[in-house]
């Protein structure tokens, strides 16, 4: 067993101040529902570019949400990437309606606009991409999709906070936006998500459904028995998120752009120590477009390195390395298959998920941890090489 102590591949990073931040809403007269959540999705819509900003008690619930706002309902088909968390897709089952899964392309390993332009029909009612380990999807050529098929763009940025694509933040460009605040995420609120938008309609909406769809606009409303009276106008949830987890996400906001430079750094470490190896391929870097780094996913190559990946996996996991896979092809899980997906056509996330192994990335590490990584990655390799 390996004398360094484990690094996981994902962490918070939590100080003082956000610690304070989460005991001063415990004395506060509100846990819930108070000023911290407003405060919270005006800093998330500035910083992001965004008019509006809609908090969520996860980022899968925020997802939830984004589908029904644009409408998605039974019979309806949503076109998304197998290469992603199943939340991507689920959220597209909450709703009744048929995820369609679209391959990636296989050098971003973005959803291929091509692939989905092939799966529109007639049903087709939303275009879910996803920003991969942080690296925005093709966004231009997806909207450009929509906008000629007249399908709703929901974009799954759960690793995109901070990510800017053309000179734009992510967050501002697509129909909505999801962002998530899991502790592996950039920033942390616990368990928590968001929806940015531009669009007043998809606000509203968003509001009422993470509440019961009750509203208590008296200008909206059908009926008015009295001053008591609010109204449940569609079946909504309860999805809040509480002033506690607000609070922390307002604090942990603030360090956004420094957390942003960690993870950037660390990236261009790893990609120094590995772009001359030829048993690795490292992630790829577009132009015009800044990753915010989510994930550090680094490629096998198969050719120098047939059949070893769990070798290799197990061998970082002995050293302590907390090594991941990002991600088993959605369709491939047993409850997907029964729903009579089969894993035919998916060539390109076929072959990367052979190929994939996610490094530790996150702002907290020091700079001996990822030196460590790279050695140990280098010694395994090597070992494990024709
Ligand atoms: C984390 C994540 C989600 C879901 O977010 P939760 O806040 O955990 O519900 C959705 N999609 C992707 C790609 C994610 O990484």
């Amino acid at each position: 067993m390996s004398d360094h102590s484990f690094i996981p591949y994902g962490k918070q990073s939590l100080d003082e101040e956000d610690i304070q931040a989460v005991v001063d809403v415990l004395r506060s007269d509100y846990l819930t529902t108070g000023p911290a959540i407003n405060q919270f999705e005006e800093a998330i819509a500035a910083y992001v570019d965004s008019k509006y900003a809609v908090a969520f008690s996860s980022g899968t619930a925020a997802l939830h949400g984004a589908c029904f706002a644009a409408g998605i309902t039974e019979g309806d088909e949503v076109i998304t990437t197998p290469m992603t968390f199943v939340a991507s897709s689920n959220c597209v089952l909450y709703q009744g309606g048929t995820p369609i899964f679209a391959d990636i392309d296989p050098v971003t390993y973005n959803i291929n606009p091509l692939e989905i332009e092939k799966k529109i029909t007639d049903k087709t009612k939303a275009i879910i991409p996803v920003d991969f380990t942080g690296q925005p999807c093709e966004l231009e050529e997806i909207i450009e999709i929509a906008r000629r098929h007249n399908l709703i763009v929901i974009e799954d940025a759960a690793h995109a906070l901070g990510a800017t694509y053309r000179g734009q933040k992510i967050g501002s460009i697509s129909d909505m936006t999801m962002f998530s605040f899991h502790p592996v995420k950039h920033i942390t609120t616990g368990e928590g998500g968001v929806i940015t938008t531009n669009n007043k309609a998809y606000y509203e909406k968003l509001i009422a459904f993470r509440s019961h769809g009750i509203t208590r606009d008296r200008s909206k409303m059908k009926e008015d028995h009295g001053p008591w009276y609010y109204e449940m106008q569609f079946l909504g949830y309860n999805y809040r998120m509480t002033d506690i987890q607000a609070a922390l996400g307002i604090s942990q906001l603030e360090k956004i752009e420094y957390f942003i430079k960690q993870r950037r750094k660390y990236a261009e470490l790893y990609n120094e120590a590995f772009k001359d190896l030829p048993q690795l391929t490292i992630p790829y870097q577009k132009d015009q477009v800044e990753s915010s780094w989510h994930l550090y996913v680094i490629r096998l190559n198969t050719e120098l390195l047939n059949g070893v990946k769990k070798q290799i996996y197990e061998a970082l996991l002995v050293e302590n390395i907390g090594v991941n896979v990002h991600y088993i092809p959605i369709y491939q899980f047993p409850y997907y298959k029964k729903l009579g997906y089969a894993k035919t056509g998916f060539l390109n996330t076929e072959k990367l998920y052979q190929e994939m192994i996610s490094m530790p990335l996150f702002p907290a590490m020091s700079r001996a941890d990822i030196n460590y990584i790279i050695s140990k990655i280098k010694k395994i390799i090597s070992d494990f090489s024709k």
